[in-house]
Parts: structure tokens; sequence; C-alpha cells
């Protein structure tokens, strides 16, 4: 019999050199069109998490994918963190660093009531850059990190060990070297 792990790490599909020469995408499409993989995956997801979620803060975009399904299972709101410009209200935001140059990310500044318990959530976490910009969001704006999900971890890139530095609990379903 093979583990959720295993049904799960055979929905991934890898695209090389994508979206540049040397790199080795992480393709989870292919995962979500699959109806059993899609809720084994949310359900492994929700498995990782104790105590009550308010709000799950998911990233723009196939986090928005996971992030909708977890809230769902976990009965939790679900608080979009954006690439900046987007939203059409008041926002906060935060740069972070890209291989090359930097990026930002945004949400609304009323999206978090304070001390709610919130979940970060995205597809991959690569050196975390970008968890860590959505974790700095969610504190500035009174809210209370438990924890950040994923469905892949690339673990020799550093993203959990800078998201465990940052005091957040961070786990993935997939390892990929
Ligand atoms: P990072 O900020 O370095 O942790 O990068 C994580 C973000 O970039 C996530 O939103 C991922 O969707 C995306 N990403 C980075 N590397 C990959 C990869 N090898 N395959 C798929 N997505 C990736």
């Amino acid at each position: 019999m093979t583990s959720v792990a295993d049904d799960l790490r055979a929905l991934v599909r890898t695209i090389p050199d994508f979206p540049k020469p040397g790199i080795q995408f992480r393709d989870i499409t292919t995962l979500m069109l699959d109806r059993s993989g899609l809720s084994r995956a949310v359900d492994a997801l929700a498995d990782t998490v104790d105590g009550p979620i308010d709000l799950v803060a998911a990233i723009e975009a196939r986090g928005f994918a996971i992030g909708g399904a977890l809230a769902v299972k976990l009965g939790a709101g679900l608080l979009l963190i954006r690439k900046d410009g987007k939203l059409p209200g008041k926002t906060i935001a935060e740069d972070y660093a890209l291989e090359y140059g930097t990026d930002r990310l945004a949400m609304h500044v009323d999206a978090c009531t304070p001390d709610a318990r919130v979940l970060v959530v995205d597809d991959l976490l690569a050196t975390g850059g970008t968890a860590l910009a959505a974790v700095r969001l969610v504190r500035r704006a009174g809210g209370n990190v438990v924890g950040a999900r994923f469905l892949i971890d690339l673990p020799e890139l550093g993203g959990g060990d800078a998201l465990v530095a940052a005091g957040v609990d961070a786990r993935s379903l997939l390892a990929y070297e």
C-alpha cells in the first residue's frame, strides 16, 4: 500500500527549466486536477493543524487554491495576501527579496482582527522570502501566526529554517531535493 505522500508526489509534475534555466518547477496544477489528490492533500494538511484557526492567510496565486479549500475544511475564514496593487481597500505592504530584485506583498489593513489565530498557506516553500513577508504582514496587522503550511518544501533552500527562526511552526507534506 502506498502512503498519502507517495500518492501526492506522483501527482506533482516537474517541469525543468521553468521559468528559467536551472529551475525545476514543481507544478501542482496536475495534483489539483485530480479530485482524490486534491481532497487528500487538503485533508493531510488539516491533520497537521492543532487547535482552532480563525483565518487562513493564503498567498497569491496557487496558495489561494490550497488555502481556500483548507479554510473551508478548518472552519476558518480566508485572508488574501496579494501582489501589491491588486487589493481595492487600504493596504499594508511588505517587500521581499527575489533572486534578482524585490517584490511586494500586500493585505487589507483591516483584514485581521487583533489576536486572530492565523495559518499562512502557500503551495511551495523555497527560500521562505514570500512566506516570511506574509508572516510580517499578519503580525503587523495584529494577528497571531500559529503556523505555516505548504504542499511542498525545498529544504536545501532554507525556508523552513528561516520560518522556525522567526518563531513559526512550518510544515509541508512533501520535500524535494
Ligand atoms: P520563496 O519565496 O523563495 O520561498 O519562493 C516561494 C514562492 O515561489 C511560492 O509562492 C512558490 O509558488 C514559488 N516557487 C519558488 N520555487 C518554485 C519551484 N521550484 N516550483 C514551483 N514554485 C516555486
